[in-house]
Order: C-alpha cells, then structure tokens, then sequence
C-alpha cells in the first residue's frame, strides 16, 4: 500500500467527501503507475454524468480529488445550462510524473476499464493534458468516451465547435451592448491563439471584425494574425488594449479586482474557463458596464456537438443549430440580469439551478 502524503492545510478524503454535495465519488489506487484516479459524479439528475479526463500532477492526491469534485460541480451547471440530458462529472488522473508511450497507454486502459464498470452513468471526454488519441485509447476498454478521433469513429478535436459557439456568444454579446450584431469594423481582442481562438479569429474575421491576436507565444500570435489579415499584441498587453471585445481564450483568472479597472472593451466574451479570479469580479464588471459573457455558458460548444453527433444521433445541421442556440442562452440571460439588477454570472446561475431542477 502507498503512502498518501497530505499537503499541509489540506483537508483528507474523508472531510472533502463530508463536505462535498456531488452524489458519488470513485476513488482508486492505481498501484502500478503510483497514481489515484478519481471519479466524482457531481448529478446524474438530468441523465449520465458527463465530463472530462484531467492528466495533472499534484502535490498530494487530495489535491486531485478537490479538483475532480469542484470541476464536475461545474460541469453539472454547464451541461444544465446547454439543455443537454447529462449531469456533471469530471475525472482526475493524478499521475506522479505526466506518463508518455507505453505507460500512459497502460495507465488509460485501466482507466477505461473502470469507467466501464461504472454501467454508463459516467461518460468521459478530453480535458487538461488528454486529446483524442487518449480517448482512443480509452474506448479501447469502454464505449462511454467521447471525442475520440474521426478514424476511431469518434468527433476529433472539440475546439472548432467550442469557437463556433463562442462566435455565436460574441454576436449575441455585442448585439445586447451596441445594438446590431453586425461584427463588421468591430475590434476583436483575441487572448490564446490555440486551438480555439486560431478559430475564432477565422469566425469573426469572417464576419468583417478587425482582429487582435495576443499570445504568449509572439510567433504563434503573428501566424493566425496575418492568416486572418489582422493584427497583434504583446501578451502583457492584451488586457489593456482598447477593444469592442475581449476574447479570453487561453488561461482562467484574468477578470480579478487588479486587472478589471484596466479594461478597455465593451464585451468579454471568449472560451477560458474559470475567468473569474474572485467572486466579485462578476459584479465589479457590471458596474464598470462591461457586458461578460459567463464562461460556462459560452465555451460549451465542444461538449455539445460531441455530445449529439456522437451520442444523441444528431444530423450536422442540427449541431449547428444547437451551436447557434449558445447565443439565444447568453440572450436570456443578460434580459434576466438587466431585469433583476444582478451580474450576468449571478443570472447564469439562477438559469442553470432552473434547468437543474426543472
Ligand atoms: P490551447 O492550449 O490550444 O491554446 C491556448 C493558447 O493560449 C496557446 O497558444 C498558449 O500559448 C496561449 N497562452 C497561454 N497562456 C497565455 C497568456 N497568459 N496570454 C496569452 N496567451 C496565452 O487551448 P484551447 O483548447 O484553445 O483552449 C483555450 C481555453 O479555452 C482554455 O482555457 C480551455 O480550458 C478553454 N476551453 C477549451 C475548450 C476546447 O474545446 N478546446 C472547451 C472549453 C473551454
């Protein structure tokens, strides 16, 4: 048996599930990597707990189970809010060394395996530091993964629909601000040009936008710009940079009590997740008159063309149209704030519990 080694401060197993509202928790020793897997099911009240597999290394494997239980929470509202029939889970591999070759292959297979005497009421798709080749891998063992290659049968990547349904949200956002969603003349400030905001920079090129590409990576910023005909920043500067909308499309945090005052856009609106460094971030967005598009609601395009090709039999045109639906969601819920005089994110989440308990 291994030695767990608890971080200082950090609670154990047993106070976290204490404390936890999801429904169940897995937890398994993988004894031959040295690694724990972890399982939570935040909801299957809307049907299977749907969510993906994290890869990370933590400092103790309660770290890794936090993780899982916070992160499945989110994807319960998420997937609640998309209307999608699944409820919230997330998986966490945590892994003493990120595995490669034989190994992490070994590593998946067992996960798979355990995933699949979960029956279906966990379905798996890719997260941090896993893509479509380890889903493969997984369905070796499982039929409940999605985003698995197109060779393999599955959907590949989830970032091009992610920027088509984030797209969407960025005409919804700037028609509730300014009026028109035309995007023609508008400057779009994208942050991350990855898989995503390489994208979406296509999407709102297209439609006319002057676009701005920062990334931490100069080169890789200046590609997608010139690919697109537009333009760059230093990454150090893309929150300062005057814009109509701000696209966050690379790390979580960026919208904290520091950095909202030096703003200079109308709209926040791209795929991050977990924008939102504090609580109040979201309020302090509105009173600076700031239109932010809650992350949950407009990154979950991914998970909702993967979901229906792959799962619920849906055409290519319905995809789309659940893609473009991403908008009409962000639309109800800035009538809700502006209605009840509360954030947008305080108004995405009276909309998710609604779905949750409908
Ligand atoms: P990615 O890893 O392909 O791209 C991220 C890009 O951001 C990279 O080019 C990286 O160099 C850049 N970057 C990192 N830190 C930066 C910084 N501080 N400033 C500027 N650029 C920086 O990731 P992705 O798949 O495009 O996802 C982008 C974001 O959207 C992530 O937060 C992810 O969690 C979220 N998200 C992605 C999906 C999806 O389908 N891929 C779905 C939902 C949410």
């Amino acid at each position: 048996m291994a030695l767990v080694i608890e971080s200082i401060g950090m609670p154990k197993f047993e106070e976290l599930l204490d404390s936890w509202d999801g429904e169940t928790a897995v937890i398994h020793q993988d004894r031959e990597s040295g690694s724990w897997i972890f399982i939570c099911l935040h909801s299957t009240r809307r049907g299977p707990a749907g969510g993906g597999t994290r890869l990370k290394v933590y400092g103790a494997p309660a770290e890794g189970l936090q993780d899982a239980m916070r992160l499945s929470g989110a994807m319960t509202r998420k997937l609640a809010v998309a209307g999608l029939p699944f409820g919230g889970g997330k998986a966490v591999l945590a892994v003493p060394e990120i595995p490669s070759g034989e190994e992490r292959r070994a590593l998946l297979l067992r996960y798979g395996e355990l995933v699949d005497s979960l029956g279906g009421i966990y379905r798996t798709s890719s997260d941090m530091n896993t893509g479509e080749a380890d889903m493969d891998t997984i369905g070796e063992r499982t039929e409940y993964v999605f985003g698995r290659s197109v060779g393999a049968g599955g959907c590949g990547s989830p970032a091009p629909p992610t920027a088509v349904g984030v797209f969407h949200g960025i005409r919804a956002s700037v028609l509730h601000v300014l009026g028109s969603d035309d995007l023609a003349g508008r400057k779009v400030l994208i942050q991350g040009a990855g898989g995503v905001g390489s994208v979406l920079a296509e999407h709102v090129a297209g439609a006319g936008a002057d676009v701005v590409v920062a990334d931490i990576d100069p080169a890789r910023a200046q590609l997608v710009a010139e690919r697109v005909g537009g333009g760059s920043v230093p990454a150090d500067e893309a929150l300062e940079t005057e814009c109509d909308v701000y696209a966050p499309c690379a790390v979580g945090g960026t919208l904290s009590v520091a950095t909202i005052p030096k703003l200079r856009c109308r709209v926040v609106a791209g795929s991050a997740n977990n924008q939102l460094a504090e609580p109040e971030a979201a309020e302090l967005l509105r009173e600076r008159g700031i239109l932010y598009a809650p992350d949950y609601v407009i990154n979950v395009g991914g998970a909702v063309a993967i979901v229906g090709l792959e799962q619920l039999g849906w055409s290519d045109s319905e995809a789309d149209a659940a893609l473009a639906k991403i908008g009409e969601t962000l639309r109800e819920v800035y009538e809700r704030a502006d209605a009840q005089g509360i954030s947008t994110g305080a108004a995405a989440d009276l909309l998710a519990d609604e779905r949750l308990n409908a």
